[in-house]
């Protein structure tokens, strides 16, 4: 570890944790869930408030060290450790509160979708979020956050409330729709550019359950399953999600719905009639199971790469290049992943926030994942080469939370100039050295 950064922890006097290398559980601490990221940061720091993350924050700015914020530790590139660098890592903080009288939920910033879904489902309420529950809030918020409740009640920042965030100078702060609004703006969309935040109050939204129908097609039906799919789809209620993962194990059809249960098979059904060879069927499935079943699919240390974007609909093209795709997957488990947006998260306007893309559709993904750091750069190329062709039908706008490439065009592509400028600004005013800088990073300009 460089001196600066050892003396400058020194001289924060934490009351937490701090693992170098050489610790026992050091190795346990720098994982993070993508296997391909595998780094050596010189510190990782567990503060357990806002006072050891200020002070954390302090440190690193003044020692000039490479700062990774964590919170779930799912950034698709490995944003949230680093080499030789300082990892600020946010797990002990993770606190549920909820108050009933005002139905909101204060969640910390280390916390995990498990930990909301835990403590509000069971008491019938529900923040949209997304879909594996040992994904992070916070870095799943600080992008926009979708999910299966999200064309019922909007992404997750659109029941966002206010934040505690520490800023690169070290002052703990609230933002909220009243206070620092602009700031406000900025986190709905724009990742962890701004600070670190340490607690997230949403409102709560009232959840009796869901109904959930899963089908397996063969591969070879896929262009009837997803043209099929697509048109039974328009048109469908706010209640109704679907999505679909193409890969070599045939296409997996999921549909949820969230409304009167009566209802459910009427809406649900025809998504087993697709084509010939369906498998499955509706099962009337508690929501924290859902949300847990793909948990081992997505496991931990596994080896992914991502590359995504927005659809207004799905197109014959697109189609017939996730045929393709698939065709010529390196790895079993080689997926284009697809699931169905709109519903309330259009009827927030899009200059609202920074999030960009609520016109879509459709989020979709070029997602393959594999376990043999030797096939790192075939299954590479096959995202990079299948998002590319998907990308020809997308519509303008991204999500910046699942790309697994970084650089500054993310960002600009993502957020389109009027925006990234606004986010530009905002960055120098708050962050002008750039200290939060691992992430899909928006550059300082006045
Ligand atoms: C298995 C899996 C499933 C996913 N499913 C969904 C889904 O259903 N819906 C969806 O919308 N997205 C989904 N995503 C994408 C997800 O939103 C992003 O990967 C997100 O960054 C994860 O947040 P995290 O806190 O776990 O990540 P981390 O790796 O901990 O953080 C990612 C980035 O967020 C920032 N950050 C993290 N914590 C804080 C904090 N407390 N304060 C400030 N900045 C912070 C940092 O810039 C960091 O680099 C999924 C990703 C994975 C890997």
């Amino acid at each position: 570890m460089s001196n600066s950064l050892l003396d400058a922890l020194t001289a924060a006097e934490l009351h937490c944790p701090v693992i170098v290398a050489g610790h026992p559980d050091y190795d346990r601490y720098r994982r993070v869930w993508n296997g391909i990221a595998d780094r050596r940061p010189a510190a990782i720091v567990r503060p357990q408030d806002a006072e050891d993350v200020q002070k954390t924050v302090r440190a690193a700015a003044s020692s000039g060290a490479l700062l990774a914020v964590r919170g779930g530790g799912h950034s698709l590139p490995g944003l949230s450790t680093c080499n030789d660098g300082l990892v600020l890592d946010l797990s002990l903080i993770r606190s549920v509160v909820i108050d009933n009288n005002a139905l909101t939920v204060d969640i910390g910033g280390g916390a995990l979708l498990g930990d909301l879904d835990r403590a509000t489902v069971p008491r019938g309420y529900i923040v949209p979020a997304g879909i594996i529950s040992h994904t992070g809030v916070a870095g799943l918020t600080l992008g926009g956050g979708m999910g299966w409740m999200s064309r019922k009640y909007g992404l997750t920042i659109d029941s966002l409330l206010g934040a505690e965030i520490v800023l690169a100078s070290g002052d703990i702060t609230w933002t909220s729709p009243t206070w620092n609004p602009e700031l406000f703006w900025a986190i709905r969309g724009g990742g962890g550019n701004f600070g670190v935040v340490t607690r997230f109050r949403f409102q709560l939204h009232p959840f009796d359950g869901i109904v959930a129908g899963q089908w397996i097609y063969p591969i070879e039906q896929a262009r009837k399953v997803l043209s099929g799919l697509r048109d039974r789809a328009r048109g469908q209620s706010r209640d109704f999600t679907i999505s679909f993962t193409a890969s070599h194990a045939g296409v997996n059809v999921t549909a949820v719905w969230s409304g009167d249960a009566e209802r459910a098979g009427a809406a649900l059904s025809p998504f087993g009639a697709l084509a010939d060879g369906a498998n499955g069927g509706l099962e009337n499935l508690p929501y924290l199971t859902l949300q847990s079943r793909n948990d081992v699919a997505f496991a931990w240390s596994r080896r992914y790469y991502a590359k995504g974007g927005f659809w207004s609909d799905i197109s014959d093209q697109a189609i017939e290049h996730i045929i393709d795709a698939i065709a010529r997957a390196p790895a079993p488990d080689c997926e284009i992943y697809a699931i169905q947006l709109g519903g309330a998260i259009r009827d927030v306007p899009d200059d609202a926030t920074a999030y960009t893309g609520r016109s879509a559709g459709y989020y979709w993904l070029s997602e393959p994942i594999w376990d043999d750091m030797a096939d790192d750069d075939r299954c590479i190329e096959w995202g990079r080469t299948t998002g590319r062709l998907l990308s020809d039908s997308s519509i303008i706008g991204n999500y910046v939370n699942e790309q697994g490439d970084t650089g500054s065009n993310i960002a600009r592509d993502a957020y389109g100039a009027e925006k990234y400028q606004r986010l530009a600004r905002l960055k120098a005013r708050l962050d002008p050295a750039n200290l939060f800088r691992l992430n899909q990073n928006i550059e300082p300009q006045e």
